[in-house]
């Protein structure tokens, strides 16, 4: 694979195609990396070497294997207090094996880093579910670190200082944050560009998204995402508050849109936008 280059512009992109003909698409967007998103039902097995090769054929850089889980649900915030990532007791078994899973996979093709949603953090540390995910964490730090790789878990889904004590208690080297701007104002977590502060010693990889706060007076209702540059984050801001802590990795832009066609078009958008900011 490809160096990266310092804040290279890449596209969080999902498995599930034909690997090459999915990489020669996010390359259509004008970049040569991205990260690779694993959903919770695909079969791995045999996948790694198709990957392997694809991304060899393209010289295109997997920077990072993203793990999701059969049964998640980001419909509003309850919703995915119950069903997303490592914190619902009841799927945390069938998650941490399927986690080691897509870290085999990742290191087979040859990508450096893994990452997932690891859910609501539970704000107190004496909490059941705190100790219990702290050493599930420990467990995909330690068979992460054999394959030489870092866990990297997504922000937004509890204010930075929660995420970074919980960073700590977990206490293995290679475990950081893939940071999401949007998704902080999203779930009305915190202002991204302060979070960016208190987070930058553990920061691994940034999405480059965009989303407007929750409605006021609801509660359990999310943000919504937006193209990059029509939300609430700021773009400009961002990337000088990214370069003023020292960080030059990849820049990826992360577009969910549901009509495959409006993804397509807003992830090009964004793709560009950064190209402009970037300089
Ligand atoms: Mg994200």
């Amino acid at each position: 694979m490809p160096d990266l280059k310092d804040l290279e512009i890449g596209v969080m992109f999902w498995a599930g195609g034909d690997p090459r003909t999915t990489i020669q698409e996010v390359k259509s967007f004008g970049v040569q990396c991205g990260q690779l998103g694993v959903p919770g039902d695909l079969d791995l097995t045999g996948a790694a070497e198709q990957w392997k090769q694809a991304a060899a054929a393209e010289d295109f850089h997997i920077s990072t294997v993203f793990c999701a889980y059969r049964g998640e649900n980001y419909a509003d915030i309850p919703t995915v207090q119950k069903t997303v990532g490592l914190i619902p007791p009841e799927t945390r078994k069938e998650r941490l094996q399927r986690t080691l899973e897509a870290s085999d996979f990742a290191a087979d093709v040859g990508v450096k880093s893994i990452a997932t949603h690891i859910g609501f953090v539970p704000h107190n540390p004496a909490h059941p579910d705190y100790k219990d995910v702290c050493r599930m964490v420990q467990e995909i730090c330690d068979h992460a670190a054999q394959h030489h790789q870092t866990f990297a878990l997504e922000t937004g889904q509890e204010p930075a200082d929660v995420l970074l004590k919980f960073i700590e208690a977990v206490g293995r080297p290679n475990l950081g944050i893939n940071f999401d701007p949007a998704n902080m104002i999203m779930y009305g977590t915190g202002d991204p560009i302060l979070a960016l502060d208190v987070l930058s010693g553990k920061l691994l990889s940034v999405h480059c998204k965009d989303g407007t706060w929750p409605p006021k007076g609801s509660p359990s209702a999310l943000g919504v995402e937006q193209p990059l540059g029509c939300g609430a984050v700021g773009m400009q801001l961002f990337l000088a508050k990214l370069r003023q802590i020292g960080y030059r990795g990849a820049l990826n832009v992360e577009r969910e849109a549901e009509d495959p066609e409006q993804r397509k078009a807003d992830i090009r958008m964004g793709v560009q936008l950064l190209e402009q900011l970037r300089g």
